[in-house]
């Protein structure tokens, strides 16, 4: 059950934080039945701290386990038959449809056995676009359709920060994308390590001159279009995450949902339901403390796990975060982004305000945006009391 150094979390090898052990599971498409996201929901209750979350990325957690309850935990969660639900995966839109090129790009590695090769966090996103697009995660390989049949593809970064190859069909950014991953299996490094040389014989065939397709940013909630008519009806976890009662709760009430299906910025999308039936669920998630407005103050806040969930936290940031948005704080068009320590985790793309605590204060920085007066004192008075705070406890 130990990790090796710079490794996910897994089901078989949790990841030690401040509150017990941490196990991630990523189920194919991130789709699950109602019943078996309620199966998970039930066994983390009885095996963990009651705490589940979605990240930013769309993984599933579980926080709060034990050395003894974690191989308990794992022996029901494989009961469930969840198919696979770690190790290498293209991550796509949570509500693409199946992608030949991810497809490709899978089937290399399997067939390869590369998933023991490549580095840990190594990781590929094949975005279609739509309101939906996967522009805020980083990957060391990003390829993004550009609408016109051709894709462009990007090497270690996000939309804004990824190094960009160039454009081609589907058959030549398919290629390059496998020439990658050979070459990060061989060395098992990552792609934001690539030397120059490196970056320019991957372009050879690609169409310099396409540009990357700068998207504007959208919270998971609401209603999504679907293929065939269809739509799906997205809510979010506040600050990614739900107490495992009301994650029960919900599967139960949407017990007639086709699936569920778990979502980058912490979202979880219910398909295959009726729109009369989507107004009920949007209600009854709401009451269980969902957020189910695009406007929830919640939405733009990233909070990292904080304490009491991990040991390097110099303040609760999920307090924090709670606090903020209930004084309609963030204030403008940016996210807020609370991290308890240097390290600064859960980082968002795009404008954003920073309160990261240090060791002997509050640091606030800004990207992209400037904060308000209102903004500023509230975060430093308040992100200063909380860490003045955990100091005393701890001392
Ligand atoms: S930023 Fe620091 S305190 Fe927050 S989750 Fe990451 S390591 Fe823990």
């Amino acid at each position: 059950m130990t990790m090796r150094r710079g490794a996910c979390p897994t089901l078989s090898a949790p990841m030690k934080t401040g509150d017990g052990l941490l196990a991630r599971i990523a189920p194919a498409h991130g789709a699950l039945t109602p019943e078996k996201l309620a199966g998970i929901a039930r066994a983390a209750r009885r095996h963990g701290n009651g705490i589940l979350e979605v990240t930013a990325r769309g993984k599933l957690q579980i926080r709060g386990l034990t050395a003894e309850s974690a191989p308990l935990f794992a022996t029901e969660i494989t009961a469930l038959d969840l198919g696979p639900v770690d190790g290498f995966a293209v991550e796509a839109g949570p509500l693409a449809p199946a992608q030949p090129l991810a497809e490709r790009i899978n089937a290399h590695v399997a067939e390869r056995g590369y998933a023991a090769l490549l580095a840990p966090k190594v990781s590929v996103t094949v975005d279609e676009g739509g309101a939906l697009h996967l522009d805020a995660i980083s990957a060391d390989i990003k390829l993004v359709a550009l609408g016109d049949g051709s894709w462009l593809i990007g090497l270690g970064g996000n939309g804004a920060t990824a190094h960009w190859l160039g454009s081609g069909d589907e058959q030549a950014v398919g290629a390059v994308a496998l020439t990658v991953l050979d070459l990060l299996a061989q060395t098992g490094g990552r792609a934001r390590d690539f030397t120059q040389a490196q970056k320019d014989a991957l372009r050879t065939g690609l169409d310099p001159s396409a540009e990357y397709p700068a998207r504007a940013d959208s919270a998971p909630v609401g209603r999504f279009a679907l293929e065939g008519g269809e739509s799906a009806l997205g809510i979010a976890l506040p600050f990614g995450q739900i107490a495992a009662e009301a994650l029960i709760a919900l599967c139960e009430v949407a017990s007639d949902a086709r699936d569920i299906r778990l979502a980058p910025r912490s979202g979880l999308f219910l398909t295959g339901l009726q729109e009369p039936r989507q107004r009920e669920l949007f209600r009854a998630a709401e009451a269980l403390g969902f957020a189910t407005d695009g406007h929830d103050p919640r939405l733009s806040i990233a909070a990292c796990a904080g304490a009491p969930a991990c040991a390097s936290a110099r303040f609760d940031a999920k307090a924090l975060a709670a606090e903020a948005a209930a004084a309609g704080l963030p204030d403008g068009p940016f996210r807020l982004h609370l991290s308890a320590c240097e390290k600064g985790c859960a980082q968002p793309a795009g404008p954003v305000v920073n309160l990261i605590a240090a060791e002997s204060c509050c640091t606030l920085s800004s990207v992209g945006t400037k904060p308000s007066e209102r903004l500023r004192t509230f975060l430093i008075q308040r992100g200063e009391t909380l860490r003045a705070a955990l100091l005393r406890k701890s001392g």
